[in-house]
Order: C-alpha cells, then sequence, then structure tokens
C-alpha cells in the first residue's frame, strides 16, 4: 500500500459529540492546531438544546438560552478550525490498527455508516440521555404532558396538576421546582425510602404542595390528546390506582451513550465510561480520551462538562506531541 496516500486521511483528533464538552474540546484543540474533527450527530447540541434560560453558566449574567449557548461554543470552535461533520457515529474501532512497525500507538477507526475515519486519537464526549420508565403511553404522550425537564417545560403547567416520577436528588429538586407553576406535584417512588440526599427530602417533605406516592409505580400513562391521568400500581398491597395529572417528568437517572465504547474502554455497573487509573482523561485505550456526562455520573453541569472537555483537548494536545511530534 502506499503510504502517503494512507498518512494524508488520517485525523488527528476525531470528537465525538457536541455538547459542552465536546465543543469545548474543539475550541482547545483547534486553537492547538490540530484541526479537530468533530462528530456532533444528526440532532446536534446535546440537553442543553432541550433547555430554556441558562442561568448559572459563568459570564452570562443576563441569563442565555441553551441553544444559543451551543451555537456560540459551535461558532468559537469552528472560528479556530474545527471541521464539522453533522452525522451519528455507527460504529468504532478503538486501537485496531497496529503502527508497532514504526514504534507509534495504534490507530482508531470510527465510522459514520459506510464512511469510515482514521485517527490517531479520539474524544468521547457523547452524553448522556434521560432513563424512561417504559410503560404505555410514555412514548405516545412525549413531549405532550411527558417530559424529562422541569427547567424546560414546567412554565407549561402554570395552576396544573403534576407528578414527577424518582426518588433521587433531581426528583426531589423538580418536585420542589414545579410547585413554583403547579398548584399540585405529586411524587411517585417505587420504594418508602429515597436515594436523595436528607436535605432535600426534607425540602420536598416541607412544601404544602408536594406529595409523596410511596411504593408505588406508574403502570400506564393515559390520554387523549395531552396527558389527563395515570394509572398507579402500589407494589406493597398489589393494587392499582388512579390520579388525574396533566403532566409527567421523568426524573429516574440517565443512561450514559457508551453502548459503541464499552466493548474497548471500562464502564462502571451503570454504564458510565471511565479513564485509566494515574490517566487523567485518558481511557485504557491509548490516545482515546472522555470528558463530559458520558463520564459524569454526579454534576452533570454544562459548566463541568465543558470543563471536561478542555481536559481532554490538553490531554490530548500533550499525547499527541509526546507521540508524533518526532
Ligand atoms: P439517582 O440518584 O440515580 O436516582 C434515580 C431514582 O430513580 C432512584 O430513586 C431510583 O429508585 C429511581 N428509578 C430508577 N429507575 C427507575 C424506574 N425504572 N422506575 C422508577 N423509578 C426508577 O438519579 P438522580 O436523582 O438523577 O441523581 C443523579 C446524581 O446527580 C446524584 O448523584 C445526585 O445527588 C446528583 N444530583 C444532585 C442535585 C443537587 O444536589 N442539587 C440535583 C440533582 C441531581 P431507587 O432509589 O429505588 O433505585
Amino acid at each position: 500500500m502506499d503510504n502517503s496516500a494512507v498518512e494524508e486521511k488520517i485525523e488527528e483528533l476525531v470528537i465525538i459529540g457536541s455538547g459542552p464538552a465536546g465543543l469545548t474540546a474543539g475550541i482547545y484543540a483547534s486553537r492547538a492546531d490540530l484541526h479537530p474533527l468533530l462528530i456532533a450527530g444528526a440532532q446536534y447540541g446535546g440537553q442543553l438544546m432541550l433547555t430554556t434560560e441558562v442561568e448559572n453558566f459563568p459570564g452570562f449574567n443576563e441569563g442565555v438560552m441553551g441553544p444559543q449557548l451551543i451555537q456560540n461554543m459551535l461558532d468559537q470552535a469552528k472560528k479556530f478550525g474545527t471541521k464539522f461533520e453533522y452525522k451519528n457515529v455507527t460504529k468504532v474501532e478503538l486501537g485496531v490498527i497496529s503502527q508497532e512497525e514504526i514504534g507509534k500507538p495504534s490507530l482508531h477507526k470510527v465510522y459514520m455508516g459506510d464512511e469510515e475515519i482514521i485517527t490517531k486519537s479520539v474524544i468521547i464526549a457523547s452524553g448522556a440521555r434521560p432513563r424512561k420508565i417504559d410503560v404505555p403511553g410514555e412514548n405516545e404522550f412525549w413531549g405532550k404532558g411527558v417530559s424529562s425537564c422541569a427547567t424546560c417545560d414546567g412554565a407549561f403547567y402554570r395552576g396544573k396538576t403534576v407528578a414527577v416520577v424518582g426518588g433521587g436528588d433531581s426528583a426531589m429538586e423538580e418536585a420542589n421546582f414545579l410547585t413554583k407553576f403547579a398548584s399540585k406535584v405529586y411524587l411517585v417512588h417505587r420504594r418508602n425510602e429515597f436515594r436523595a440526599s436528607k436535605i432535600m427530602q426534607d425540602r420536598a417533605a416541607a412544601n404544602p404542595k408536594v406529595e409523596f406516592i410511596l411504593d408505588t409505580v406508574i403502570k400506564e400513562i393515559k390520554g387523549e390528546l395531552t396527558v389527563n391521568g395515570l394509572v398507579l400500581t402500589n407494589v406493597v398491597e398489589n393494587t392499582d390506582s388512579e390520579i388525574a395529572v396533566d403532566g409527567l417528568f421523568l426524573a429516574i437517572g440517565y443512561i450514559p451513550e457508551t453502548e459503541l465504547f464499552k466493548e474497548y474502554i471500562d464502564v462502571s455497573v451503570n454504564g458510565y465510561a471511565r479513564p485509566a487509573s494515574g490517566k487523567r482523561t485518558m481511557s485504557k485505550i491509548e490516545g482515546v480520551f472522555i470528558a463530559g456526562d458520558v463520564e459524569d455520573d454526579h454534576y452533570r453541569q454544562a459548566v463541568t462538562a465543558a470543563a471536561d472537555g478542555c481536559k481532554a483537548a490538553l490531554d490530548a494536545e500533550k499525547w499527541l506531541a509526546e507521540h508524533y511530534s518526532h
């Protein structure tokens, strides 16, 4: 094979994901002249695209709309030369092209359908998606009363009755937040103990608009054009009942987008990507780095994801310099 032809097609860095982690990695890597290729996904931007106002991103003292914040980051990454593909990654093969004979680390393959890209390094910033409860009505009424984002959709429920499902900090936070708008908020949880921190539980319990429904799962979401009720099952008594609600908010955690990568890199029991011990953001595959919500099962903030993207890009830049600049 003609090596020079192959050499030309090798990317320095492919970034997978276009939320704050991926875009910040793009900004840093392109400023470092790595000419990264950022594969943004067919629906780019991640969870911030579903958010309205972001009030806690430093530097925006008046607040900023989620999609606008993404657009700003995207423009900033483009300005410094990040290349964008608005397609989905369908497969990866990490560390599969050996370069042992020339003393270099193995290369990686990233696929967008039939299109194959060969790269020296990868940053996985593929994010996480909200977990669903998987009951009749959930898909039918998604966006028509069923939501995973109280911040985005809470204001539609002014004076109405809603339910939140979950027993963690997110559920408590969403239930409290929703009382700003709704006249009544049921919090439905499958056990009679909460995973949430005590302070968050106490706050929800003290809120007169919040009513806990414990030992209970949602069996069905009912409605006509939009949601109008829930069929509940008490799992201790094994009895069903119905409540009238105008909306249901899911707050039962997130599923990290590691499906494509988990055969290569370490993942936690919950499926979150894990860096190799002592390697900062690098996974156990040389040259493959991890950033943002795909790795973060705790903070999950736009600003922490952005910071992770920065760290991964700095680590990738240093790693590339160490292995390829001589
Ligand atoms: P989480 O702590 O994992 O809690 C998920 C909850 O959903 C659990 O109560 C779980 O029930 C329930 N659940 C899971 N699958 C379910 C299903 N299929 N059907 C019904 N219920 C289901 O997730 P989280 O609340 O999103 O919190 C994630 C992390 O972010 C935590 O570390 C949390 O502390 C942090 N966080 C912090 C704040 C804050 O401090 N302001 C706010 C939000 C989140 P079981 O308990 O029975 O398993």
